[in-house]
Protein backbone atom coordinates (compact mmCIF):
# COMPACT_ATOMS: atom_id res chain seq x y z
CA UNK A 1 0.00 0.00 0.00
CA UNK A 2 1.05 3.62 -0.71
CA UNK A 3 -0.28 6.91 0.14
CA UNK A 4 -0.30 9.86 -2.82
CA UNK A 5 1.36 12.81 -1.55
CA UNK A 6 -1.06 15.49 0.33
CA UNK A 7 -1.75 18.91 -0.67
CA UNK A 8 -4.25 21.06 1.14
CA UNK A 9 -5.72 24.28 -0.52
CA UNK A 10 -7.83 26.98 1.84
CA UNK A 11 -9.79 28.71 -0.21
CA UNK A 12 -13.26 30.01 -1.54
CA UNK A 13 -15.26 28.27 -4.21
CA UNK A 14 -15.49 29.48 -7.51
CA UNK A 15 -18.58 28.34 -8.58
CA UNK A 16 -17.26 29.56 -12.82
CA UNK A 17 -14.41 27.16 -11.66
CA UNK A 18 -11.55 29.14 -12.96
CA UNK A 19 -10.00 30.11 -9.83
CA UNK A 20 -10.16 29.42 -5.76
CA UNK A 21 -10.70 25.93 -4.53
CA UNK A 22 -11.49 24.65 -7.97
CA UNK A 23 -8.30 25.87 -10.08
CA UNK A 24 -6.46 24.25 -7.39
CA UNK A 25 -7.67 21.24 -6.82
CA UNK A 26 -7.80 20.80 -11.04
CA UNK A 27 -3.83 21.90 -10.77
CA UNK A 28 -3.02 19.38 -8.18
CA UNK A 29 -5.13 16.42 -9.77
CA UNK A 30 -2.69 17.58 -12.99
CA UNK A 31 0.18 16.83 -10.68
CA UNK A 32 -0.72 13.64 -9.55
CA UNK A 33 -1.09 14.69 -6.19
CA UNK A 34 -4.57 14.22 -4.09
CA UNK A 35 -6.24 17.59 -3.08
CA UNK A 36 -7.95 18.08 0.21
CA UNK A 37 -9.58 21.46 0.50
CA UNK A 38 -10.92 23.83 3.86
CA UNK A 39 -13.62 26.09 1.57
CA UNK A 40 -13.35 29.95 3.36
CA UNK A 41 -16.48 31.33 1.49
CA UNK A 42 -18.59 30.49 -1.32
CA UNK A 43 -18.79 33.17 -4.20
CA UNK A 44 -21.14 33.32 -6.54
CA UNK A 45 -19.14 33.78 -9.64
CA UNK A 46 -18.90 33.98 -13.36
CA UNK A 47 -16.20 35.01 -15.92
CA UNK A 48 -17.90 38.34 -15.68
CA UNK A 49 -17.63 39.30 -12.10
CA UNK A 50 -18.78 38.55 -8.81
CA UNK A 51 -22.00 38.37 -7.94
CA UNK A 52 -21.83 37.89 -4.02
CA UNK A 53 -19.41 36.01 -1.35
CA UNK A 54 -20.96 33.75 1.16
CA UNK A 55 -18.28 33.72 4.25
CA UNK A 56 -17.76 30.43 5.91
CA UNK A 57 -18.14 30.70 10.12
CA UNK A 58 -15.19 30.69 11.55
CA UNK A 59 -16.02 27.94 13.90
CA UNK A 60 -16.74 25.32 10.56
CA UNK A 61 -13.84 26.36 8.54
CA UNK A 62 -11.87 25.34 11.81
CA UNK A 63 -14.18 22.59 11.76
CA UNK A 64 -12.90 21.38 8.26
CA UNK A 65 -9.04 22.11 9.10
CA UNK A 66 -8.83 19.74 12.37
CA UNK A 67 -10.94 17.31 9.69
CA UNK A 68 -8.39 17.58 7.19
CA UNK A 69 -4.94 17.57 9.28
CA UNK A 70 -5.94 14.81 12.24
CA UNK A 71 -6.85 11.86 9.00
CA UNK A 72 -5.06 13.45 5.92
CA UNK A 73 -1.50 15.06 6.61
CA UNK A 74 -0.70 17.36 3.77
CA UNK A 75 2.92 17.83 3.30
CA UNK A 76 2.13 21.22 1.88
CA UNK A 77 -0.91 24.01 2.23
CA UNK A 78 -1.75 26.61 0.28
CA UNK A 79 -4.24 29.57 0.99
CA UNK A 80 -6.11 31.68 -1.43
CA UNK A 81 -9.30 33.65 -0.48
CA UNK A 82 -9.13 34.00 3.31
CA UNK A 83 -12.44 35.82 3.27
CA UNK A 84 -11.82 38.26 6.36
CA UNK A 85 -8.92 39.54 8.72
CA UNK A 86 -10.48 37.00 11.22
CA UNK A 87 -9.57 33.98 9.26
CA UNK A 88 -6.30 35.33 8.22
CA UNK A 89 -5.76 35.90 12.59
CA UNK A 90 -6.80 32.02 12.68
CA UNK A 91 -4.86 30.57 10.74
CA UNK A 92 -1.86 32.32 11.87
CA UNK A 93 -1.98 30.45 15.09
CA UNK A 94 -2.26 26.82 13.12
CA UNK A 95 0.59 25.03 12.37
CA UNK A 96 0.78 24.24 8.67
CA UNK A 97 3.32 22.65 6.92
CA UNK A 98 5.26 24.27 3.88
CA UNK A 99 2.82 27.00 3.87
CA UNK A 100 2.28 28.86 0.52
CA UNK A 101 0.57 32.23 1.16
CA UNK A 102 -1.01 33.69 -2.29
CA UNK A 103 -2.77 37.45 -0.60
CA UNK A 104 -6.07 37.32 -2.77
CA UNK A 105 -7.93 40.14 -2.19
CA UNK A 106 -9.11 41.56 -5.06
CA UNK A 107 -10.48 39.61 -8.20
CA UNK A 108 -9.20 39.20 -11.24
CA UNK A 109 -12.12 41.59 -12.98
CA UNK A 110 -10.71 44.20 -10.27
CA UNK A 111 -13.25 44.10 -7.93
CA UNK A 112 -12.24 43.65 -4.11
CA UNK A 113 -13.22 39.84 -2.54
CA UNK A 114 -12.79 41.47 0.93
CA UNK A 115 -10.92 44.55 2.62
CA UNK A 116 -9.04 45.10 5.42
CA UNK A 117 -6.71 42.05 5.38
CA UNK A 118 -3.56 44.01 4.45
CA UNK A 119 -2.09 43.60 8.23
CA UNK A 120 -3.77 40.64 9.11
CA UNK A 121 -1.20 39.50 5.96
CA UNK A 122 1.70 40.42 8.14
CA UNK A 123 0.71 37.63 10.97
CA UNK A 124 0.42 34.98 8.19
CA UNK A 125 3.57 35.73 6.21
CA UNK A 126 5.49 35.57 9.12
CA UNK A 127 4.71 31.97 9.61
CA UNK A 128 4.70 31.27 5.16
CA UNK A 129 7.30 29.23 3.36
CA UNK A 130 6.09 31.29 0.85
CA UNK A 131 4.08 34.15 -0.16
CA UNK A 132 3.09 34.86 -3.79
CA UNK A 133 1.41 38.52 -4.05
CA UNK A 134 0.46 39.90 -7.31
CA UNK A 135 1.23 43.92 -7.96
CA UNK A 136 -2.11 45.05 -7.14
CA UNK A 137 -1.87 43.05 -3.93
CA UNK A 138 1.61 44.10 -2.95
CA UNK A 139 0.21 47.94 -3.71
CA UNK A 140 -2.41 47.00 -1.00
CA UNK A 141 0.41 44.95 1.66
CA UNK A 142 2.83 48.03 1.26
CA UNK A 143 0.30 50.98 0.91
CA UNK A 144 2.87 52.40 -1.86
CA UNK A 145 2.69 52.14 -5.82
CA UNK A 146 5.12 49.18 -7.20
CA UNK A 147 5.41 50.03 -10.74
CA UNK A 148 8.57 48.40 -11.98
CA UNK A 149 10.90 45.15 -11.68
CA UNK A 150 13.05 47.64 -9.51
CA UNK A 151 9.89 48.47 -7.23
CA UNK A 152 9.13 44.86 -7.28
CA UNK A 153 12.77 43.74 -6.20
CA UNK A 154 12.33 46.72 -3.18
CA UNK A 155 8.80 45.20 -2.36
CA UNK A 156 9.92 41.85 -2.21
CA UNK A 157 12.83 42.91 0.44
CA UNK A 158 10.60 44.81 2.46
CA UNK A 159 7.84 41.79 2.65
CA UNK A 160 10.81 39.20 3.11
CA UNK A 161 10.99 41.27 6.42
CA UNK A 162 7.93 39.94 7.88
CA UNK A 163 9.48 36.72 7.80
CA UNK A 164 8.46 34.36 4.87
CA UNK A 165 11.63 32.36 3.71
CA UNK A 166 10.24 33.63 0.01
CA UNK A 167 8.86 36.17 -1.41
CA UNK A 168 7.77 36.19 -5.49
CA UNK A 169 6.26 39.30 -6.42
CA UNK A 170 4.27 38.62 -9.84
CA UNK A 171 4.46 40.40 -12.58
CA UNK A 172 1.56 39.56 -14.65
CA UNK A 173 0.01 42.58 -14.37
CA UNK A 174 3.19 44.48 -15.69
CA UNK A 175 3.38 45.34 -19.56
CA UNK A 176 5.99 42.86 -21.70
CA UNK A 177 7.33 40.21 -20.81
CA UNK A 178 5.76 38.03 -17.53
CA UNK A 179 8.81 38.49 -14.78
CA UNK A 180 8.02 37.66 -11.43
CA UNK A 181 11.05 38.70 -8.61
CA UNK A 182 11.40 36.56 -6.54
CA UNK A 183 13.99 36.85 -3.13
CA UNK A 184 14.96 33.77 -1.11
CA UNK A 185 17.56 33.13 0.98
CA UNK A 186 18.96 36.92 0.56
CA UNK A 187 19.54 36.93 -3.13
CA UNK A 188 16.90 38.10 -5.71
CA UNK A 189 16.43 36.02 -8.78
CA UNK A 190 13.57 36.38 -11.45
CA UNK A 191 11.15 33.63 -12.83
CA UNK A 192 10.54 34.74 -16.88
CA UNK A 193 8.03 33.53 -19.03
CA UNK A 194 6.65 34.93 -21.95
CA UNK A 195 3.48 36.82 -22.03
CA UNK A 196 0.46 34.75 -23.31
CA UNK A 197 -1.52 37.16 -24.67
CA UNK A 198 -5.41 36.18 -23.97
CA UNK A 199 -8.78 37.38 -21.87
CA UNK A 200 -8.27 33.77 -20.52
CA UNK A 201 -6.61 34.65 -17.76
CA UNK A 202 -9.40 33.97 -14.80
CA UNK A 203 -7.48 31.67 -11.62
CA UNK A 204 -3.93 32.20 -13.19
CA UNK A 205 -2.80 33.65 -9.44
CA UNK A 206 -4.41 30.73 -7.75
CA UNK A 207 -2.99 28.04 -10.40
CA UNK A 208 0.66 28.93 -10.14
CA UNK A 209 0.65 28.85 -5.98
CA UNK A 210 -1.22 25.29 -6.21
CA UNK A 211 1.66 24.31 -9.17
CA UNK A 212 3.93 25.63 -6.48
CA UNK A 213 2.57 23.53 -3.73
CA UNK A 214 2.22 20.33 -5.67
CA UNK A 215 5.59 20.37 -6.30
CA UNK A 216 6.63 20.97 -2.75
CA UNK A 217 4.02 17.93 -1.70
CA UNK A 218 6.00 16.01 -4.65
CA UNK A 219 9.57 16.68 -2.70
CA UNK A 220 10.96 19.38 -4.79
CA UNK A 221 13.10 21.97 -3.74
CA UNK A 222 11.72 25.82 -3.45
CA UNK A 223 13.72 27.00 -6.22
CA UNK A 224 12.27 24.16 -8.44
CA UNK A 225 8.93 24.36 -7.31
CA UNK A 226 9.09 28.02 -8.31
CA UNK A 227 10.50 27.07 -11.73
CA UNK A 228 8.18 24.30 -12.41
CA UNK A 229 5.04 26.53 -11.73
CA UNK A 230 5.89 29.30 -14.11
CA UNK A 231 6.35 26.69 -16.76
CA UNK A 232 3.18 24.83 -15.55
CA UNK A 233 1.02 27.79 -15.76
CA UNK A 234 2.73 29.54 -18.69
CA UNK A 235 1.58 26.63 -20.76
CA UNK A 236 -1.76 26.35 -18.88
CA UNK A 237 -2.29 29.83 -20.38
CA UNK A 238 -1.30 29.47 -23.98
CA UNK A 239 -3.76 25.89 -23.50
CA UNK A 240 -6.64 28.27 -23.28
CA UNK A 241 -5.71 31.40 -25.20
CA UNK A 242 -8.32 30.68 -27.69
CA UNK A 243 -11.07 29.17 -25.96
CA UNK A 244 -14.78 30.43 -25.62
CA UNK A 245 -15.68 29.96 -22.06
CA UNK A 246 -18.29 32.64 -20.78
CA UNK A 247 -18.44 36.28 -21.97
CA UNK A 248 -15.65 37.71 -19.58
CA UNK A 249 -12.22 36.47 -18.62
CA UNK A 250 -12.29 32.79 -19.17
CA UNK A 251 -10.46 29.94 -16.96
CA UNK A 252 -6.96 28.44 -18.02
CA UNK A 253 -6.83 25.20 -19.41
CA UNK A 254 -4.36 22.59 -17.20
N1 LIG B 1 -10.19 32.77 -5.14
C1 LIG B 1 -11.46 33.03 -5.46
C2 LIG B 1 -12.58 32.33 -4.77
C3 LIG B 1 -11.72 33.97 -6.44
O1 LIG B 1 -12.98 34.23 -6.75
C4 LIG B 1 -10.64 34.62 -7.10
C5 LIG B 1 -10.87 35.61 -8.15
O2 LIG B 1 -11.93 35.92 -8.58
C6 LIG B 1 -9.35 34.31 -6.75
C7 LIG B 1 -9.18 33.38 -5.77
C8 LIG B 1 -8.16 34.93 -7.40
O3 LIG B 1 -8.11 34.66 -8.74
P1 LIG B 1 -6.79 34.84 -9.59
O4 LIG B 1 -6.02 33.57 -9.52
O5 LIG B 1 -7.30 35.10 -10.97
O6 LIG B 1 -6.03 35.98 -9.00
Amino acid sequence: MKQPPIALTIAGSDSGGGAGIQADLKTFAAHKVFGTSVVTALTAQNTSGVLGVHATPLHFLALQLDAVLSDLPPVAVKTGMLASPEVIAYLATRDLPNLVVDPVMVASTGKPLFTGAADAYRELFARALVVTPNLPETRELLDRDVATVEDMAAAAHELAALGPRCVVVKGGHLAGDAVDVVWHGGELSYLRGARVSTPNNHGTGCTFAAAVTAHLALGSSLPAALRAAKTYVTRALAGSADWRLGSGHGPLSW
